[in-house]
């Protein structure tokens, strides 16, 4: 018979408080009452780099959405900071899925419709990416899923 050494322990979800299974290593916790997953480590993560993980959005404005009752979603400045902080992220848009990652000089590329756009830096990227001719930026209401890749 398999022995399972793997320790669990159940401690309360960051956002809502509701008890989640915590493995002692590396597998992310998924709250079955408000959806959040985390890796137990967000209050750091929103420190250092402004983000969650994997959910992207920082931990403090996941516990006021979870308050307000919307689903979490990252904004696109949580969005840019998860693509510093992990190199490639991804969101839909109109049932299309997009991906936007760093190459090695750090310029983004940005595709997922027909053709692969590049931008010199993320900070262009931010104010100049585009889909149909409406800015990114204008059109983030309507972005699904923003999420690490
Ligand atoms: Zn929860």
């Amino acid at each position: 018979m398999m022995k399972n050494t793997m320790k669990r322990e159940l401690v309360p979800c960051e956002v809502c408080g509701y008890p989640v299974v915590r493995y002692e290593y590396g597998v992310c916790m998924k709250c079955d009452s408000c959806g959040w997953e985390s890796g137990g480590e967000n209050d750091k993560f929103e420190k250092e780099y402004h983000i969650s993980y994997p959910m992207m959005v920082p931990l403090s404005r996941a516990r006021e959405q979870y308050k307000q009752g919307i689903p979490f979603k990252a904004t696109f400045e949580d969005f840019i900071n998860g693509l510093s902080f992990y190199s490639e992220v991804a969101f839909t848009f109109g049932k299309i899925n997009y991906g936007v990652c760093f190459r090695q000089d750090h310029s983004v590329l940005f595709y997922g419709d027909d053709a692969v756009k590049a931008y010199p830096t993320k900070d262009d990227f931010y104010a100049h990416a585009e889909i149909g001719g409406r800015l990114l930026k204008d059109i983030w209401d309507e972005v699904e899923a923003p999420r690490f890749m």
